[in-house]
């Protein structure tokens, strides 16, 4: 039986008076690597924080590997790369080898350092402070970071957007390499909808409420999608798969 790596069941948060989303229930299978998009303030941030745990669940239910959120104590399964890495304190006086080895939870699966370093082509900045280096080398440092616990599930809060064109290329082959040949479970939050479908296998658009959920082939096809974006929208992200699926 596979396992439903996240199941999300008629999920509503509101902050005060104001909600965010509702009505939202889907589920993510091991190796899946799932898109979600959608405008800004849509609930995805706070969609994620939930299924985090980071926010209180208010109305629903949310399990983690086929566990109820309440009960769950494995995070080191899972590794979140927040929107902004200040949150992370990138002006902690440390090196990055340092920085990652603080990412060590207690668990006898640990990746060793040195790999990391190498898998995200950081380790020539091994003994450098983390606040020394550019935005895109933090990132790789942060993601490091996360992988010493081989997470089976990694979620990513829009993680591109202060990348130049290039990094960016690689940060997504990077994530989609994860998924391929280690069988990573892959959440990726973006409003880049030209490019998610070249990584992505489905996608999810929220607009408080799921405005779809599934394959990227039945997005292409779904006339219902063709209304809501448009032909040119939806032409633009099932190009994408399009010409990626054909090249493979
Ligand atoms: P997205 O990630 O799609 O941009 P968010 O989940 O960040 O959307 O925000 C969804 C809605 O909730 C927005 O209207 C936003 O203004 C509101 N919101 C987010 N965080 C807070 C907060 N801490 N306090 C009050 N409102 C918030």
């Amino acid at each position: 039986m596979p396992v439903n790596v996240v199941t999300v069941e008629n999920v509503a948060y509101s902050y005060n008076a104001a909600t965010a989303i509702s009505d939202v229930s889907f589920y993510i299978e091991q190796g899946d690597y799932l898109g979600i998009v959608g405008p800004n303030g849509s609930g995805k941030s706070t969609l994620i924080k939930i299924i985090l745990g980071i926010l209180p669940l208010q109305t629903g239910s949310v399990s983690l590997f086929d566990t109820p959120l309440s009960g769950f104590g494995h995070w080191d399964r899972i590794g979140y790369l927040p929107q902004k890495l200040s949150a992370l304190n990138t002006h902690f006086p440390g090196s990055v080898r340092e920085i990652v080895e603080m990412g060590r939870r207690n668990s006898k699966k640990n990746e060793n350092t040195q790999h990391v370093l190498d898998l995200m082509g950081i380790r020539h900045l091994a003994g450098r402070l983390i606040g020394e280096l550019s935005y895109g080398e933090q990132q790789r440092a942060m993601l490091a970071r996360t992988l010493v616990n081989r997470p089976e599930l990694l979620i990513f809060d829009e993680p591109t957007t202060a990348l130049d064109p290039e990094t960016r290329d690689t940060f997504y082959s990077l994530t989609k390499d994860l998924n391929r040949a280690h069988g990573t479970t892959i959440v990726l939050i973006t409003h880049d909808i030209g490019t998610i479908g070249r990584y992505a296998r489905r996608l999810l658009y929220l607009d408080k409420k799921i405005v779809f959920a599934g394959t990227f082939q039945e997005f292409c096809a779904s006339r219902d999608m063709t209304g809501f974006f448009g032909e040119k929208s939806q032409h633009i992200i099932c190009h994408q798969h399009d010409v990626l699926e054909n090249s493979k």
